[in-house]
């Protein structure tokens, strides 16, 4: 009996998976009183700037990254609210995870977009469509927001497929679109060719400017134009990459990210420190920092580093690794003391850090342990995590920082967006 024969091998699916909305949508998803508003996310002090928009703000005409001062004249009656991105990463991290049930070639653009390659993950979940499909249906059962899905055999025409499956602003709210838009390897160029050539990734206004000075306002007189007539404009590099994705010829593939080498945190002290107790406090502060942000990211690490720069500028580095890998600040904070007390601090400390390093995926490595019968419990510290996330960074604070004058835990992410109104 002949071996089965081996069925053709499906057409390359790339995906680019992308959240509507998504600050503004977590928003109102947190607090119902905002939902239907015009909604901003960002600071709306001067110089501040939209980070996101529901599609009750877009209708006006407002933009992610536009001046929020533009953004109140387009629509004064417009909601701000600061953000709060640990909730965002908490809800990507989210999306991330459903991703990897079906594929594990993501590669993250943002916190909000992906690219997915579900090549090989046809076979099991079907076709590229079917895949961006159970996607955005998970999504919105299991997080309550809603994605834009584009499909294609590139990254580039996947990218712009997602626009074209995004849902349009109106007067009455946003008007659903297809949410999964596919674009086949023989529609690519006829697709392609129907768009303005501002939508090609990478053309920004001041490229789309200069195109537009040798008659170049659409991706088909992009295409059927010399490569060297574009060069005169933009140079040999960008007019030839350009020329390609105007015939689809796309071949970046999608890059798996890999995970941080190290997670840490240093500071300088105003005065130079030489009073051990100081420094101990200093220590559970970094450290506390750094825990935060391995938890955020899921990972556990091995080795421990202490950075010492003296008053002098001179700087010493001591290491030592633990037995299993850990998040745990209790168990980092030992080692770090003990590499500090071994330590001459005579000469004064003006910088001191901490990093965490070998990292290692903080679930695979709590499944060994689990086999191995020795759970190592982060309990207290995923309780913090819990209650600084409703109550914000301030509300637990290590001890010794209690009542301190000095300046409080590191604000992650905070105040990115610009200042807010006074
Ligand atoms: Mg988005």
């Amino acid at each position: 009996v002949a071996g089965a024969a081996p069925s053709a091998s499906p057409e390359r699916a790339i995906l680019h998976v992308d959240m509507d909305a998504f600050f503004a949508s977590v928003e109102a998803l947190e607090h119902p009183e905002l939902r239907n508003k015009p909604l901003i996310v960002g600071g709306d002090g001067a110089r501040g700037v939209v980070a996101s928009c529901s599609y009750e703000a877009r209708f006006y005409g407002v933009r992610s990254a536009m001046p929020s001062s533009k953004a109140k004249r387009l629509c004064p009656h417009a909601v701000f609210v600061s953000g709060s991105y640990g909730l965002y990463e908490t809800y990507s991290k989210r999306m991330h995870d459903i991703f990897k049930d079906f594929t594990p070639l993501i590669e993250g653009i943002s916190l909000d977009e992906a690219f997915l390659d579900v090549t090989g993950a046809q076979r099991l979940f079907g076709s590229g469509e079917q895949i961006g499909q159970r996607i955005r249906e998970r999504v919105r059962d299991e997080l309550g927001l809603t994605v834009s899905v584009g499909v294609a055999t590139t990254k580039h025409v996947a990218k712009l497929a997602s626009e074209a499956a995004k849902p349009k602003a109106s007067r009455q709210g946003p008007i659903p679109g297809p949410g999964v838009f596919v674009v086949t390897e023989a529609d690519a160029v006829p697709f392609l060719h129907g768009l303005p050539v501002r939508a090609l990734w990478g053309v920004g206004p001041a490229a789309a400017q200069r195109l537009e000075s040798i008659g170049v306002q659409t991706v088909r007189q992009l295409a059927n134009m010399a490569p060297s007539v574009i060069a005169s404009v933009l140079g040999k590099a960008s007019a030839q990459h350009l020329h390609d994705l105007a015939w689809n010829r796309d071949d970046r593939d999608v890059v798996v990210e890999r995970a941080a080498k190290s997670i840490g945190h240093e500071q300088t002290y105003p005065r130079d420190l030489y009073d051990r107790a100081a420094l101990h406090d200093q220590l559970v502060r970094l450290i506390d920092a750094v825990t935060v942000r391995m938890r955020a990211d899921q990972v556990v690490g091995r080795t421990v580093q202490l950075k010492v720069r003296f008053a002098t500028f001179r700087t010493i580095t001591r290491s030592r690794s633990l037995p299993k890998p850990t998040a745990n600040s209790s168990a980092i904070l030992k080692i770090a003391d003990d590499l500090l007390n071994a330590i001459d601090i005579a000469e004064g400390v003006r910088l001191l850090g901490v990093s965490m390093s070998n990292l290692e995926d903080a679930a695979f490595t709590e499944q060994l342990q689990f086999l191995d019968g020795r759970p190592v419990s982060t309990d207290l510290d995923d309780a913090i995590d819990l209650i600084r996330q409703r109550f914000g960074d301030g509300s637990v604070v290590p001890a010794p920082l209690v009542g301190s004058t000095s300046p409080g835990r590191f604000q992650r992410g905070e105040r990115q967006w610009g200042p807010n109104a006074p």
